[in-house]
């Protein structure tokens, strides 16, 4: 198995070390053709717009949406959750695959960045601790399509993980936590 972590800014490696640790084989992308023998690929946080932008110039956008019509899982997580996402309410470029509407730096200037621990019984699998999420400047998942599974929502109801099919979101970051629940759990899609 071997999973692709788009490598165009923002926090890439964290993703790489955590699916080496996993023993995964892990590539850094940059480049369309580095897409062909991936069996998964990861969408790493950082900025939305820069990140698209660079996937523009560089060709990625059209073949990762044809990787997601093949039905290879992709994970974005924070900005990479919003290049995936249809709907962002503004003009950017996107793959602009999935069925949410997503609010980006939807927790203000005070809370722009913050910690919390959710319950996810989806990935808990015998471990029944919660798992500790990292938002920075994150965006929410202000509405999903009817073939969206939520996975995690903060106390107030605000939805902040989600799975549609082969495509899966966090507005949090994993990678910058030593849990890997949640990489195991895209693995397990990729499986
Ligand atoms: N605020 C960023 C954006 O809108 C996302 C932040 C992140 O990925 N940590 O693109």
């Amino acid at each position: 198995m071997k999973i692709g972590v788009l490598a165009l800014q923002g926090a890439f490696r964290e993703h790489v070390q955590m699916l080496r640790s996993l023993n995964v084989d892990a590539v850094e992308v940059r480049l369309p053709e580095q897409l062909r023998d991936l069996d998964g690929l990861i969408i790493p946080g950082g900025e939305s717009t820069t990140i698209g932008k660079i996937a523009t110039q560089y060709g990625l956008l059209e073949p990762i949406r044809e990787m997601v019509a093949q039905g290879k899982p992709v994970w974005g997580t924070c900005a990479g959750m919003i290049v995936l996402a249809k709907d962002v309410g503004m003009r950017q470029p996107l793959i602009g695959v999935m069925d949410v509407k997503v609010k980006r730096n939807a927790f203000g200037r005070q809370v722009d960045s913050f910690e919390t621990d959710l319950d996810i019984p989806e990935i808990m699998n015998g471990d029944k601790s919660p798992f500790h999420a990292i938002f920075i400047r994150a965006p929410l998942l202000e509405s999903v399509g009817d073939n969206v599974q939520v996975l995690a929502k903060l106390e107030d109801g605000t939805i902040v993980a989600a799975r549609q099919a082969n495509l899966l979101a966090t507005s949090f970051h994993p990678e910058l936590t030593h849990d890997a629940r949640f990489h195991k759990y895209f693995l397990e899609m990729v499986r």
